[in-house]
Formats: C-alpha cells, structure tokens, sequence
C-alpha cells in the first residue's frame, strides 16, 4: 500500500500494539514509529558522541529523567519526515499521548503524508476490559521486538521473533496494573483532549475494540481499505 500514516488509539488494553503487528504483517513498507526507541537510538548513535545537545540528552535519559518535550518534537518531526522520503509509511500505538503532543504532530503528519493518507483509529473498551487484559499482559523481552502477546503464551516462543516469552512476573509490566486507575485517569484528563483534537479534522474511524483480534483486525483493513487504499 502507498505510503501513509496510522494513528491506533485507545485505553490501555484496547490491542494497539496487536493491531499495529497485523498492520505490519499485511503492509512490510510500513514501520512501528516508537518514540522511546526513536530517543534511545539517537542518544546512544555514535556519530553524536560530540553533539552536546545530543550528550544532555543522553544523561537526562539515562538519570531516568524525562527528556526535554523540545528535543523530542524536534526529533519525532525530523523522524517521520525521514520515514516519508523513504516512501515507508508509519504506524503508531498509543500516542499522541497529550494535546500539546498532538498539536505538534498533526501538522507534521498532514505536511509529509497529506491529511487524506493520514488515518486515525479508536479501538473502544469498557474500562472493565482495560483492567482484565491489562492483569494477563505479557510482553516480549526482545527489545527490537516487544510483541504483546497474554499470559497462557509465557514461556512459548514468541511468534514474531521466536525468543522464548518470559515466566513469572514482569516487573516491567506489573507497575502498569499498579497504576492502571492513574493510567484511566491519564487517559480521560489528557489523551482525550488529544483525541478530540485529531478528531477535528474527520480523519478518526470508531472500531469496537470489545470484539475479538481477528474481528477487530478485519475492521481494521476495512478502515484502512476505504480511506487509504
Ligand atoms: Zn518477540
């Protein structure tokens, strides 16, 4: 499929992450823009050894500290015009996080792919169902790969990459049900307002996330058939 870019949005356990894979299985021009991956490559690339802005960054990061929103707009831009001159189209899972995010991204988008290519898909869920998958989340350790997978899988190789999925609890993965009413609220003060925003420009398609992988994957290619093919 030509190049575009979509947005898979959602509360936790919505199955972004899942939908994302699929959409790269069937489309392999298409990449997982990761903004986390996106900062970790670019602090840790050698050719910016001697970059100071480059290196502040780098001990921000590695302090735990979060990186100045700045660099990263500048960053994400700069990534998602190099992804569309190289004719790939971009996917992402789980942000916009907030509405300056959005704001910043918006633009971007529309500017390197064309609002018409960029298409934005809410998978809905009761915050019931947030909590259930969120408690049988496991995900791949892999990570270059990071595929999200539940737990009855723990243990079994991972189906994209074949490392073997972890056992016992994921320390990594455990603070999230942790915080997971912090994460509601999150989601309801500042993702929707980002949400909402997008929406604006009538590029959104509403999927009942509620249904099963292959149903909501069939909807999927549906959404994306008809606005992008
Ligand atoms: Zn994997």
């Amino acid at each position: 499929m030509e190049k575009a870019a979509i947005l898979l949005m959602g509360l936790p356990g919505a199955g972004k992450g899942t939908q994302a894979f699929r959409i790269m299985e069937r489309f392999p021009n298409f990449v997982h823009f990761d903004t986390g991956g996106e900062i970790y490559r670019r602090i840790t690339d050698p050719s910016y050894e001697n970059d100071p802005v480059v290196q502040e960054q780098n001990e921000l990061y590695f302090a735990g500290k979060l990186n100045d929103p700045k660099w990263v707009s500048e960053l994400v831009g700069e990534r998602i015009s190099f992804y569309s001159e190289a004719e790939k189209g971009i996917i992402f899972s789980g942000s916009p996080r907030t509405l300056f995010e959005s704001k910043q991204i918006a633009p971007i988008l529309f500017k390197s792919y064309g609002r018409d290519r960029v298409l934005v898909l809410v998978l809905g869920i009761a915050q019931e169902t947030a909590l259930s998958r969120s408690l049988n989340r496991l995900v791949c350790t892999n990570k270059t790969c990071r595929y999200p997978t539940t737990k009855d899988m723990a243990g079994k190789p991972c189906p994209t990459c074949s490392q073997v999925l972890p056992e016992g609890e994921q320390a990594e993965e455990a603070w999230k049900t942790e915080q997971i009413e912090t994460r509601f609220n999150e989601y309801q003060e500042r993702t929707v307002p980002a949400l909402e925003y997008l929406l604006s420009f009538e590029i959104a398609e509403m999927i009942d996330g509620e249904l099963s992988q292959e149903e909501v994957s069939a909807r999927v290619f549906e959404a994306v058939k008809r606005r992008l093919a």
